[in-house]
């Protein structure tokens, strides 16, 4: 733990901020209350700090990546779509996901046998399991197989092996930028069995149209069938945000599934609606012109 104060944190008449540095134009702050970690590690500078309105989170560089207050509605939408739309999803593979919120997720589910998750940067799973148990549950499942990798080339060595891919992973800079590459999409796609399905969380509607779109094609290109959806999550900028789940063979969700799982945000009528789109981002899935 290093004394020293990274630059997105600042004192402001005896006050602390957290902010994060989203764009030219946009800045988010956050009113802090305390710093329970701070750290550098290989990849990345790591906080958990605890906050006025969110509760405690987890930092890296700078940006907000889930918190005790808003984490379970990325989490349960990411992992609780597509486990309900595959009928037999057995080996599961997560890729980054280092605050374990979406491993934490995808353990109530009995049907499944084996999770592997290759996260870049095991200092990142050790802080959240010791400090952000809300979100990471103090993850302890034997199902879960930890490996500690770059995601990219673990997936590239990979033929026919998974049921279902979750990609977990931050903003497209630093290390996570390569986790929305043509190429890597190309190894998910071989690294799933004849019936996999995947999905990715393909960022803001609002601020990174080009991202969203991109990852839309891409996945459309390789995957029978592909379908984006949205959730609200209060601390990503802008709030909407957007998944996209590609499947080579199914695409009809189970609701039986999804009733009487213990959730805080998902039930049937949200899987219902989550893929009822606001017309700007029909328009941008569908004219490459659009902006
Ligand atoms: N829910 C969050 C969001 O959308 O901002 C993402 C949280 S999760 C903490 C993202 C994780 O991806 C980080 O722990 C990071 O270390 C990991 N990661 C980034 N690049 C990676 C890569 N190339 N391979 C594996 N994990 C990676």
């Amino acid at each position: 733990m290093e004394n020293k104060l990274p630059t997105y944190l600042t004192e402001r008449d005896g006050e602390l901020w957290l902010t994060e540095d989203e764009r030219e134009n946009l800045k988010i702050s956050y009113r802090i209350k305390n710093v329970i970690y701070s750290g550098q590690s290989k990849f990345q500078h790591i906080m958990i700090l605890d906050s006025y309105d969110f509760g405690r989170m987890l930092v890296l560089d700078g940006v907000v990546q889930t918190t005790s207050i808003d984490g379970h509605i990325y989490n349960e939408m990411i992992t609780h779509v597509p486990l309900s739309i595959h009928p037999n999803p057995e080996k599961i593979l997560i890729i980054g996901g280092g605050d374990c919120g979406v491993a934490k997720e995808v353990c109530k589910y009995d049907v499944v046998k084996h999770i592997d998750m290759v996260e870049i940067d095991d200092e990142v799973v050790r802080v959240c399991k010791q400090e952000l148990i809300d979100v990471s549950g103090n993850l302890s499942d034997p199902r879960v197989n930890f490996i500690f990798d770059d995601g990219v080339a673990f997936v590239k060595k990979l033929h026919s092996e998974y049921d279902v891919i979750i990609i977990d992973s931050s903003d497209p800079v630093g290390p996570a930028e390569a986790l929305f590459e043509k190429s890597f999409y190309e190894s998910l796609h071989k690294a799933l069995k004849e019936d996999g399905l995947m999905v990715c969380q393909s960022q803001s509607p609002i601020f990174h149209r080009d991202i969203m779109r991109t990852s839309y094609k891409r996945i459309q290109q390789l995957f029978s069938y592909v379908n984006l959806y949205t959730a609200v999550i209060p601390t990503y900028p802008g709030g909407l945000w957007s998944f996209t789940l590609g499947s080579k063979k199914y695409q009809e969700i189970d609701f039986r599934r999804i009733m009487g799982r213990e959730t805080k945000y998902i039930n049937v009528e949200m899987v219902q609606r989550c893929f009822s789109l606001p017309q700007f981002i029909y328009t941008l899935l569908s004219d490459e012109n659009a902006q």
